[in-house]
């Protein structure tokens, strides 16, 4: 496409978006000067999550840590607990290990530099574009799902390589309005140029389009070759002491790193249920345990793995004060179970009861 194609494309995407922009809690009214906390928090609850998913979480969030000052004073404990359900939750992680970088460092003030940008946890090179371009107004580039759909439809590429789409995206971004660009891509392909039906009859830019013009627009982009998802079968020790139920928080990094749950351990093949059971009280919270009766089992499926919890009713054999010395290990009443961030499978475990 030449420069001057380009242009026209580009202009007639911002065009497109003065008149059907969506209008989204975290987005400024236009004239209004975007809030790079917003923006930044927005991007990242975005990333692997539909935007109806995202509003409620996001206008509770906001209430309850409205500045980037205020989410850094928080604990970690607070921030997963707001975070609870909605998946992913190194998200909420390294954005509040970034937003006390960003206090600590730049005084509160999110970095306009794009390497210091890129430096904090959680803050890849799409989530910087979209800070620095739409919050900034800088020249920044995005590539997302949707911005990859629209151009593998426009260049009427199958299987456009991550280095091709960043080379088009940073060749269309430069001029006026980069950020209300990059919206503009992200809101055309949610909107108009989306996977299963895109409304070539009412696209504004089907004169660009190349797909449109060959008539392969349904098979552009190809799609991948799906991954073969392992499973994994979890014994889950639900110890119930006089009212309470022990819970122990898993560790900070990794799969639902920092959220408590009920103890449980990954079974070895031939392991039983009840083995796994006792083996979990005792790896977590160093407690013996009889087994009262299994209580059914729950299914959840992380981004690359299935998981499916046989949960067990169990009563302690041993002091059950034992292993509270550690950080991590708690017995909390039936009814205190909402103040913990707990991940949704056990949630439902819990409903088992
Ligand atoms: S013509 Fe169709 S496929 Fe091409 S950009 Fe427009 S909506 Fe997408």
């Amino acid at each position: 496409m030449t420069g001057a194609e380009l242009v026209a494309l580009r202009q007639a995407l911002l065009d497109w978006y003065d008149e059907n922009r969506r209008e989204l809690p975290w987005r400024a009214t236009p004239g209004d000067r975007p809030d790079p906390y917003r923006v930044w928090l927005s991007e990242v609850m975005l990333q692997q999550t539909r935007v109806e998913t995202v509003r409620p979480y996001f206008e509770r969030w906001i209430q309850r840590f409205p500045t980037l000052t205020a989410l850094g004073a928080a604990s970690l404990d607070e921030v997963l607990k707001e975070w609870e359900g909605l998946g992913y939750y190194s998200r909420a992680r390294n954005l509040h290990r970034a937003v006390r970088e960003v206090a600590d460092r730049y005084g509160g003030r999110v970095p306009q530099d794009p390497e210091r940008l890129r430096a904090l946890p959680g803050v890849g090179r799409y989530t910087a574009g979209a800070i620095l371009s739409i919050a900034f107004g800088r020249e920044e580039p995005v590539v997302d799902g949707n911005v990859r759909r629209v151009f593998a439809r426009v260049f009427d590429d199958p299987a456009p390589k991550d280095s091709g789409l960043w080379f088009v995206a940073e060749r269309i971004i430069p001029g006026e309005r980069p950020g209300d660009l990059n919206q503009a891509l992200m809101d055309f392909g949610a909107t108009v140029c989306t996977s299963r039906s895109p409304t070539c009859g009412r696209c504004p830019i089907d004169l660009h389009c190349r797909a449109r013009a060959a008539g392969t627009v349904g098979e552009r982009p190809a799609p991948r070759r799906p991954r073969e998802t392992p499973i994994e079968k979890h014994s889950v020790a639900v110890v119930r002491h006089e009212e309470t139920l022990l819970l122990v928080r898993r560790p900070g990094r990794g799969r639902l790193g920092g959220l408590w749950e009920f103890p449980g351990v990954s079974r070895s093949p031939g392991e039983s249920i009840v083995a796994g059971a006792h083996r979990a009280a005792t790896e977590w919270a160093g407690i013996k345990v009889a087994v009262v009766r299994q209580l059914g089992s729950v299914d959840h499926a992380f981004s690359h793995v299935r998981v499916t919890y046989d949960a067990v009713l169990a009563s302690p054999k041993t002091d059950p004060s034992r292993g509270l010395a550690a950080d991590g290990v708690r017995w909390v009443r039936e009814g205190e179970l909402g103040e913990f961030a707990l991940p949704r499978a056990q949630r439902r475990i819990a409903e088992l009861l």
